[in-house]
């Protein structure tokens, strides 16, 4: 759980089940925030006077840490892959916006971490960001690609179409309620299957923008309007991306519960 969080971990996840997010993937960007999780994971187990969401995390380095991912990895990562909480291999990826690693590094990074991913058949959280296609040509080359996610989606029609083609999931963030960045996104929403979404925050970043909300009656919980996003915002996101649809937001929960059953393994949350 990202360092933002450090003072209030457990009053976020609180306020996460009690607006109904009930499960919550958190998200390592490298092995050793894989680790943190999984160790909160179990700290948060053992707190059963309190009502806290299903965790889950995802393990694997991001393309910004490329440069740190060292051949002992790969082992460390098989490793840490018998972890039952263990849901997906990622954040792994390219990101060509930011280019904090250079490009060949997180080209390396992310072939070696689908390997294992493809080999152990557990599904991918891929990071792309301005990658022109790349990542999408990269995970083309596989044959037998586990359920693969485009997390935070962020990119073109013709890269969501490439993705599409591909099988993959697409992830919305509160990217799709940004006047200015989400104007893409919005145009292409409906062209993504309902079964092929996922829901998410990419919280603490990536608040929805209260103008873009305020368009459709929406708002955050008034007492959190700080800077931060938190898990208890998704219910907004969900009602924001509903609304682009004309659907309601009830049949996006139910919808969207489902896929992340099915592709992350929740098992104590329910799709009703
Ligand atoms: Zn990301």
């Amino acid at each position: 759980m990202h360092q933002q969080f450090d003072k209030d971990r457990l009053e976020v996840l609180v306020r996460a089940e009690s607006a109904g997010v009930h499960g919550v993937l958190l998200c390592a960007d490298n092995l050793d925030t894989a680790e943190e999780n999984l160790k909160l994971i179990k700290e948060t187990n053992t707190r059963k006077n309190l009502s806290l969401p299903e965790l889950l995390t995802t393990a694997g380095t991001h393309p910004h840490q490329a440069s740190e991912w060292k051949n002992d990895d790969k082992d460390r990562l098989r490793c840490l892959l018998k972890e039952k909480s263990i849901a997906a291999i990622g954040e792994c990826g390219l990101d060509f916006y930011r280019d904090i690693s250079p490009r060949e590094e997180q080209i390396t990074c992310f072939q070696e971490q689908l390997e294992i991913a493809c080999k152990e058949r557990i599904p991918l959280f891929v990071h792309d960001r301005d990658s022109e296609s790349m990542t999408n040509q990269i995970l083309k080359s596989y044959k037998a690609l586990p359920p693969t996610v485009i997390h935070c989606f962020t990119g073109t029609e013709k890269e969501l179409h490439e993705h599409l083609d591909l099988g993959c999931y697409i992830g919305i963030t509160g990217w799709i309620a940004d006047p200015a960045r989400g104007r893409t996104l919005r145009k292409i929403i409906s062209d993504i299957p309902l079964n092929r979404i996922l829901i998410e925050t990419d919280a603490p970043f990536l608040v929805p923008k209260r103008s873009a909300l305020e368009q459709k009656n929406l708002d955050l919980p008034t007492s959190f309007r700080s800077s931060r996003n938190e898990p208890c915002f998704l219910p907004v996101i969900s009602s924001f991306l509903a609304s682009e649809l004309g659907l309601e937001t009830r049949e996006i929960l139910q919808q969207t519960t489902q896929n992340a059953i099915d592709f992350f393994g929740f098992n104590e949350i329910e799709a009703t």
